[in-house]
């Protein structure tokens, strides 16, 4: 078999709290439960939000959870040569190609659209089919790089917290991979990464399960399997909305400050979300040896202080 390797791949803005490690701890304990290998990305492509004290947060964090990774921290905004490296290899294979379409005119379709009652969506213009007149190209305007999504047919996969997933290709736009200025987006650079970094595993809040079918397509592209996904639910606060630091989620080191244990902490997260059976109180040492992407909860986890406070006085 070949080894596991996880990934957490935070968004440094600036705070950290018990939902967003939740997402730190299960790459973690999976990759110890299988000795494998746990790697740490950093995606600071959003310039404006990220932040070197927030990596710093992050792996303060994670440091006093004793969420040590093997690999990285590997940062994107270093690895922009690499992405660009893709795009040139796939613009030259006509996985991906320039549209001059201005937002104004995006705007405009999407009006149309709308108006049609239909679903907003990127209509093709730009996308080269044989036989196919493309517009004359403007002046003076600098292109977006588009991914040509397959048509017809499906993505598929077997996700394993929210089970078998089917989205029609019809649903989505040709995904936009580079921006006017060359940059690379988002959702290409996540799978550049997962592949450059060969993650087996993709464990992460499903606040991304939209973009888990695009994301599959550029793999393909790429000549690569998409790894096997694990969309982890969102954790709730005491008020039943999703915690934030908007709602008054506390950062994680808080807990530590107030004197919590580490071990109490990783305890009572793993439990928001996994089960071993009845066990609720485990060490770390039981829960590395028990961890499995087999019994991931379906639905939200609430936090609940006092039962954190419980846990804590167990340990
Ligand atoms: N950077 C993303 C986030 O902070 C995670 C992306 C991923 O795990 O694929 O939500």
């Amino acid at each position: 078999m070949t080894q596991v390797r996880t990934r957490f791949a935070p968004s440094p803005t600036g705070f950290i709290h018990l939902g967003n490690i939740r997402s730190a701890l299960y790459p973690w304990a999976y990759a110890r439960a299988t000795k494998g290998v746990f790697v740490l990305r950093i995606e600071d492509t959003d310039v404006e939000r990220s932040s070197l004290e927030a990596v710093d947060v992050i792996v303060e964090g994670m440091r006093w959870l004793g969420l040590d990774h093997d690999e990285g921290p590997f940062y994107q905004m270093q690895r922009m040569d690499r992405y660009k490296e893709v795009l040139a290899q796939m613009q030259a294979q006509g996985l991906v190609y320039p549209c001059y379409m201005s937002t104004a005119e995006l705007d405009a379709l999407r009006e149309r659209q709308m108006a049609a009652k239909e679903k907003p969506r990127y209509d093709g213009t730009w996308r080269p089919e044989e036989g196919k007149l493309l517009p004359p190209v403007p002046e003076g305007v600098r292109p977006v790089l588009r991914f040509r999504t397959p048509q017809g047919g499906s993505v598929v996969w077997d996700d394993k917290v929210k089970g078998r997933i089917e989205i029609s290709n019809d649903e989505l736009d040709d995904l936009v991979v580079a921006r006017p200025d060359g940059t690379p987006t988002y959702n290409f650079c996540v799978v550049v990464d997962d592949i450059d970094m060969q993650i087996t595993h993709v464990i992460r809040g499903d606040d991304h399960v939209n973009n888990t079918p695009r994301q599959i397509h550029v793999f393909r592209a790429l000549g690569h399997e998409p790894p096997v996904y694990a969309h982890l639910p969102t954790v709730l606060n005491e008020q039943g909305e999703k915690m934030s630091k908007r709602h008054g989620a506390k950062p994680v080191t808080q807990y530590r400050d107030e004197g919590y244990l580490a071990d109490a902490v990783v305890n009572y997260l793993a439990r928001l979300g996994w089960s071993h059976g009845d066990d609720e109180i485990f060490s770390r040492e039981q829960l590395v040896e028990w961890f499995d992407l087999d019994h991931l909860g379906r639905s939200a986890g609430q936090f609940d202080e006092a039962k954190l406070r419980w846990v804590n006085a167990q340990h």
